[in-house]
């Protein structure tokens, strides 16, 4: 590991590295790890399979024996040129972040943050989540026999998201309201009780591990940076992560350049790209936010300075859906590509697909969407699929003339 510091975001002071408060103790803004990278080259770390730790040189983490781990990370970036196809654009990638260990991006956080909380001595991890940040928590902790509590908003948890958690034996407490208030209720936990350490994407080591998702980009590129990022946006964590990996990757002159990032909100959970859309540097947040994408259905993103920071110096957008073009872009994701994401994750495709209409994207332009979920998260799409998707209701006995298929096959 290099040698870093843990500084304010808004101000810049410097509280110690060891540090695990999450705001700043000056002016609560939010802290952010630093690197100093002046002068330095890229490590060798070109013999390295693609992986979160293979960029461990530029992760804050002190010992190697800290280090828990489930393989995260080495995603695969597909070319997707039949959906390319459809949208006229020459050079699309998705970046599966599904293939992870639990099915979600978070895991490249979670395998730093969880390290990171070894090294700082916690017993208790905590987390309010809106389906995967707790499930991945729930894996990490157990992996590292840690006490694991989350909150979730009642109801309103995926499936298979909620299985995980229960899976790895955390302990779950629903909470009445969204998102919005399990977060407020973690908060106020982690500030009352020491003993519990906050893991939601306030927490800066999380972050960390998450920019390897730009690290990866690049080298899968050969060492080039795409020109487009489009991800969805929730608490805004994952783009603003993703922002910094590609700074730090042009800081070592490994790339060249910096993508656009682009972020996609659903239509009604939508405080940072209504913040962009109206060029407010300031957001609104949004009470009762909804939308069946229950990953990134956030009224009151925590990481909305970052988010806002990072759309404005890499010239990047935001956009935002419906619930509708999110279900028919996961659907086109699954039948011309074999891709299948939970809706959450559609929503970088959805957006693409109207900022291609709007011309807002080039023909020629290189586009990275970052598919953020794994679809078997979600179950509950299958009774929004159309009934010739789910199957023809015809009974097969042994007597069943063949031609009785042949209306259908
Ligand atoms: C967490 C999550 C998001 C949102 O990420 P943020 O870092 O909160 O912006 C998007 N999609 C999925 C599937 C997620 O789990
Ligand atoms: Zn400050």
């Amino acid at each position: 590991m290099w040698p870093y510091k843990l500084q304010c975001f808004d101000c810049q002071r410097e509280p110690a590295a060891v540090e695990t408060g999450l705001r700043c103790k000056t002016c609560d803004g939010l802290l952010e790890v630093k690197f100093e990278l002046k002068g330095k080259k890229k490590p060798s770390w070109d013999h390295r399979q693609v992986s979160v730790w293979k960029y461990r040189e530029l992760l804050p983490i002190e010992n190697e024996e800290s280090i828990i781990t489930l393989a995260e990370g080495g995603t695969g970036l597909h070319r997707c040129t039949r959906l390319g196809r459809k949208l006229g654009l020459k050079k699309l990638y998705v970046k599966n972040e599904g293939e992870n260990p639990t099915g979600s991006f978070k895991d490249r956080g979670m395998t730093v943050a969880i390290s990171k909380a070894k090294e700082l001595g916690k017993k208790k991890v905590l987390c309010a989540s809106t389906g995967n940040t707790s499930a991945s928590l729930a894996a990490y902790s157990a992996r590292a026999g840690m006490e694991c509590i989350v909150l979730v908003p009642k109801g309103k948890v995926a499936g298979g998201k909620l299985l995980q958690v229960a899976m790895h034996g955390a302990k779950i407490i629903q909470v009445k309201g969204d998102f919005d208030q399990a977060f407020k209720t973690a908060l106020k936990l982690a500030k009352r009780r020491r003993d519990l350490y906050l893991m939601n994407s306030i927490n800066p080591y999380r972050l960390e591990g998450q920019k390897t998702l730009a690290f990866e980009i690049s080298d899968q590129l050969g060492s080039k940076a795409p020109d487009s990022v489009i991800l969805p946006v929730g608490n805004g964590g994952n783009i603003s992560a993703a922002w910094k990996g590609f700074t730090e990757f042009q800081q070592l002159s490994i790339t060249k350049t910096r993508p656009r990032m682009i972020g996609i909100q659903a239509e009604k959970a939508a405080p940072i790209a209504n913040a962009v859309k109206r060029r407010e540097n300031k957001i609104r947040l949004v009470y009762n936010p909804q939308t069946l994408a229950t990953a990134i259905r956030i009224g009151s993103p925590v990481n909305w300075p970052k988010v806002l920071k990072a759309i404005k110096e890499s010239k990047g957008t935001a956009e935002t859906v419906t619930d509708s073009e999110i279900l028919q872009a996961q659907r086109e994701l699954a039948t011309l590509e074999g891709i299948f994401v939970e809706p959450a994750s559609a929503a970088s495709v959805a957006g693409l697909k109207k900022l291609r209409a709007n011309m807002r994207v080039d023909a020629s332009e290189t586009i990275v969407c970052v598919t953020t979920g794994h679809g078997l998260k979600d179950p509950s799409v299958l009774e929004r699929l159309p009934k010739s998707r789910t199957g023809y209701n015809l009974e097969i006995t042994n007597r069943t003339n063949l031609d009785a298929l042949r209306r259908i096959i």
